[in-house]
């Protein structure tokens, strides 16, 4: 709202200007001022695109193929051009999908919007750079909800990602004034939310060979920034990576958390399980995640335009820069589905500290009235092992809640202080 209204000023700070110069002192004539519209601004892109109009952008449902065209808009305005397949690249969630069943979508199909920003040097701009965010959410929720009773009710996804879809727009509007040596590709995703699936489909089928794509930059929930603590993950696959975040946060002054390798939650593992570089911009998780609270009132313009400007800077030094990356080989984890779709069958409702690892898993707090509060679980308590397995970071924890069921009571061992203690929760059930 305030970003709106600041415009809104400015355009009528202009439109009156001439009136001063025809100086009508003492007549009631005013001089035809035709005012031009406003800007439209990355609130209003976050606020369109998590209206409730558009039914909280699950894919395949009508109100993801609005955001899909509104995106496809955008993108011709601030100056990109159609990939070369053109504005949208579409495909078909399998019905035997594990997702199929769970949130009725199998044989539904879902749109990635690409939008290209040719590189000026000639020899450069055969190489890319993609930078992504997804689109879509939860819908009605039911699946993917952290609210219990909440199917039905629209899940607006604002942080998660009308954000970071908001923040591509920002970035490219920017980068088109004055391209870089290579070739960027913005595309916003489908299907992040049922499992990576647009990202997954991108890099088996690339508008541009993976070859020359040399990095792969990840904005998802990027609009909640506190207390300046800024997230990079994949900062460990390129040697190049942590220098120049660095440097980059030297003006930007984040309290910068880089770390990780490339296997997050989100549409960088499609490109780093295809070997490139990734890196994934966040602002952290809050307890509006995936619940039907994750509103646009909730975003910070100031912090969002902040990580703004670090994105374009990195963005920038990526597609500029004189050599290739150098890719630090990964090999995948075990359980690498496992990381990248969050457990969707047993819930105990803590919210972990995702930029620490204390030899367990740190929690930032618990949700209210869910079992891990009802255990007398809160933040700060590093939860070291559950039921029979050790938990010594997050995926060890979510692989130990998944060998239960719903309705299952384990013991859950944590350290508080100093003290060691073990508490009982009877575990819950995810969505609906
Ligand atoms: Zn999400």
């Amino acid at each position: 709202m305030r970003t709106r209204f600041l415009s809104f000023l400015a355009g009528a700070t202009l439109a009156t200007a001439p009136s001063v110069l025809h100086g009508q002192f003492g007549t009631q004539q005013q001089p035809v001022v035709v005012r031009p519209p406003p800007p439209i601004t990355a609130i209003d892109d976050i606020r369109h695109l998590s209206d409730d109009k558009l039914g909280g952008r699950m894919t395949g449902s009508a109100g993801a193929d609005s955001a899909a065209a509104y995106l496809a808009r955008r993108f011709e305005q601030v100056g990109l051009q159609p990939g070369a397949g053109g504005w949208f690249q579409t495909f078909t969630v399998a019905k035997q999908a594990p997702v199929a069943q769970s949130a009725r979508v199998g044989g539904m199909v879902g749109r990635n919007v690409i939008g290209l920003l040719p590189g000026h040097d000639p020899t450069l701009r055969n190489e890319t750079v993609v930078v992504g965010a997804h689109y879509d959410h939860l819908g009605l929720g039911g699946f993917g909800s952290l609210d219990p009773d909440s199917t039905g009710k629209v899940h607006n996804g604002a942080d998660d990602n009308a954000s970071g879809a908001a923040m591509l727009i920002q970035i490219a509007a920017r980068l088109a004034q004055s391209p870089p040596a290579r070739t960027v590709l913005f595309i916003a995703f489908s299907g992040e939310e049922l499992g990576l699936l647009g990202s997954a489909h991108y890099v088996k089928n690339p508008v541009y060979p993976l070859s020359s794509t040399m990095a792969m930059v990840n904005l998802d929930m990027v609009g909640r920034l506190r207390n300046g603590r800024l997230i990079v993950y994949g900062a460990r696959t390129a040697k190049e990576f942590p220098a120049l975040l660095d440097s980059l946060n030297w003006h930007a002054g984040f309290d910068l958390k880089a770390q990780g390798d490339g296997y997050g939650p989100s549409d960088q593992s499609s490109f780093y399980a295809a070997g490139r570089p990734v890196l994934h911009v966040f602002t952290d998780l809050h307890d509006d995640y995936h619940r039907t609270t994750d509103d646009w009132e909730k975003i910070d313009p100031e912090g969002f335009r902040r990580v703004t400007n670090f994105t374009l800077g990195l963005v920038t030094a990526l597609a500029d820069r004189p050599t290739r990356l150098t890719p630090v080989d990964a090999t995948p984890p075990v359980h690498s589905s496992a990381t990248a779709m969050p457990a969707y069958g047993t819930y105990l409702g803590t919210i972990p500290d995702m930029t620490d690892n204390p030899g367990g898993v740190r929690l930032l707090g618990v949700r209210a009235g869910s079992p891990a509060e009802k255990a007398g679980l809160r933040g700060d308590d590093i939860i070291t092992r559950i039921g029979e397995l050790d938990v010594p970071d997050l995926q060890a924890m979510t692989n130990a809640l998944r060998s239960h069921e719903p309705g299952d009571t384990v013991s859950i061992v944590i350290r508080r202080g100093k003290q060691v203690t073990t508490v009982r929760a009877t575990l819950g059930t995810r969505g609906g």
